[in-house]
């Protein structure tokens, strides 16, 4: 349904911005408001089909640039989201919630991500290996695999179509972008950078929509040989299944439940901050987040006050407003799975600290606020403690001592970060080779990865791929190995040799 008075916007299909085949439409809204934003196509298969048939054409040519020239386009792009770095921090804001630091931090993540893979243009380094035979050169090398699909949460919703697309494009890849239905205007923004830097026609197409419907013709798709999917463990499971069926390369990125150990010797004003952080920062919607403090008896009570303190000085309001610590949360449904979760905890006997409630004083009843919550002595195998929540709140496990910290730690399905506070330095090489997760900070946080190491977790937070770093190459490349006989005469492998 078209909204009257509200923008609308379009798919970019091959080159062209158009409405889906229905004409219909959904809405972005403002969480802080309820204000809406625009209009965004509500697209179905035959959207999709659409732009995977530009993707599959524009990919007989793409896959032909060379490299390094992929890449200056690439650091074009970047160069474009530093020019509209502000507006695009205001507008995250708005439509996603976060504040302003917080956002501005999710654009600068997609700079340096379009600057690393641009330089990736003239790396994308193969192997050159001696072979057992005289007269005989051999090496392996990179080269793209097709279309890529690539599905997106809206948590980092520049952050995160940057660490897929940007990497899929240095290959020599062709994309298309089924964005976040709760954060379509910023995918929109992004596509319309990257057409601005000159991708070409059809590299780079967006069709935006509801998971179930474009997602899962996008998943299913024939002509898409690559998944790159973030997003909840369940949708990826679905994702798994429904691209089985072509066999096709699906990389996950899923959920967390992470863990932050504070030992009996740390500083605890550190850990104070960084717990306040991890777990509260981008109210609690990161896939990073840390919904668990694994706490030392000997320091429990202090840092429990500590963290409670801190949590009830935080300023609840709209991204936007440059005083805000908590902005809201992205929709209604996450305040009701929050909620439930707060009243999960208490019936499982744990101690509400602080929070536990919906935040709706004045202006905030407009919006999806939710207080800041602590959940004291809470059992390592409560609910609460192993599931993901995905909203501001954090949960404080009393441990004896270091084995007991790292068995709770590892105790959970996921295994995306872990973190310890500690000033032993033997503690802390035995956190990092025992910890099971795919991102361990000592003396920091859960949080704050930067784009040149791999990032992505064990266990169900994926299946083994990584983002960032030159291991994301691995997803969006075949490796091909290349064997030139120079010798003039038939040569045969492990046995002409022997
Ligand atoms: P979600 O799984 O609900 O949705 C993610 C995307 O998948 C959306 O674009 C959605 O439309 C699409 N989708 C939904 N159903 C689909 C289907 N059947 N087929 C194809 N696509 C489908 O997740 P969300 O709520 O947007 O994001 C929050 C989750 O993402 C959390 O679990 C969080 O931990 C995780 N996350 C993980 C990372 C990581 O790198 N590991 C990063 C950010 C977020």
């Amino acid at each position: 349904m078209a909204t009257a008075g509200v923008k609308q916007f379009k798919n970019f299909i091959g080159g062209e911005w158009v409405d889906a085949v229905s004409g219909q439409t959904f809405e972005s809204v403002v969480p802080a408001t309820g204000d809406v934003l625009g209009t965004f196509p509500r697209s179905g298969a035959e959207d999709v089909d659409r732009a995977v048939a530009a993707a599959k054409q524009a990919f007989a040519d793409w896959r032909l640039v060379p490299a390094p020239e992929r890449g200056t386009i690439l650091l074009r792009f970047a160069q474009l989201l530093e020019r509209d770095k502000q507006q695009l921090t205001d507008l995250m804001s708005h439509e996603m919630g976060k504040v302003l630091a917080e956002a501005g931090g999710d654009v600068q993540e997609a700079i340096d991500m379009a600057i690393y893979m641009a330089g990736e243009g003239r790396r994308m380094f193969g192997q050159t290996t001696p072979s057992e035979l005289r007269d005989k050169f051999q090496m392996s090398v990179r080269l793209p695999v097709g279309v890529v699909g690539a599905i997106t949460p809206w948590n980092f919703p520049i952050a995160i179509p940057a660490w897929k697309l940007t990497p899929a494009l240095i290959c020599g890849n062709t994309v298309v972008l089924k964005p976040a239905e709760d954060t379509p205007l910023l995918a929109e923004r992004f596509v319309e950078l990257l057409s601005e830097a000159g991708i070409p026609v059809g590299v780079v197409n967006i069709v935006h929509g509801f998971g179930e419907e474009a997602g899962d013709r996008l998943v299913r798709h024939p002509d898409v040989p690559v998944i790159t999917f973030t997003g909840s463990r369940e949708t990826g499971i679905l994702v798994t299944k429904a691209a089985a069926d072509n066999l096709k390369h699906v990389h996950l990125e899923l959920g967390g439940k992470n863990g932050i150990i504070v030992m009996e010797d740390a500083d605890l004003d550190l850990a104070a901050e960084g717990i306040a952080w991890s777990a509260f920062g981008t109210s609690g919607q990161r896939c990073t987040a840390a919904s668990r403090v694994i706490v030392h008896e000997k320091v429990y009570d202090e840092l429990a006050k500590r963290l409670v303190a801190r949590a009830e000085a935080m300023r609840i309001g709209p991204g936007w407003e440059p005083d805000t610590d908590l902005g809201p949360v992205i929709n209604r449904a996450a305040i009701e799975k929050i909620d439930a979760y707060s009243r999960i905890g208490e019936a499982e006997g744990a101690q509400l600290l602080t929070g536990g409630e919906a935040a709706t004083d004045g202006d905030l009843a407009k919006g999806h606020y939710y207080r800041p919550t602590i959940f004291g002595r809470v059992d390592p195998e409560m609910r609460i403690a192993q599931e993901e929540i995905f909203g501001p709140t954090t949960a404080l496990i009393p441990i004896a001592d270091f084995d007991e910290a790292i068995n709770v730690a590892n105790g959970i399905r996921y295994g995306l970060s872990s973190a310890i506070f500690t000033r032993d330095v033997n503690r802390a090489f035995r956190a990092m080779r025992d910890l099971q997760t795919g991102i361990t900070y000592i003396n920091a946080g859960t949080t704050g990865a930067e784009v040149h190491l791999p990032f992505g977790g064990t266990k169900d937070t994926g299946n083994g791929h990584r983002e960032a770093g030159n291991a994301a190459l691995d997803v969006f490349t075949e490796w091909k190995s290349i064997y030139v006989d120079y010798s003039g005469k038939l040569q045969r492998a492990q046995i002409d040799n022997q």
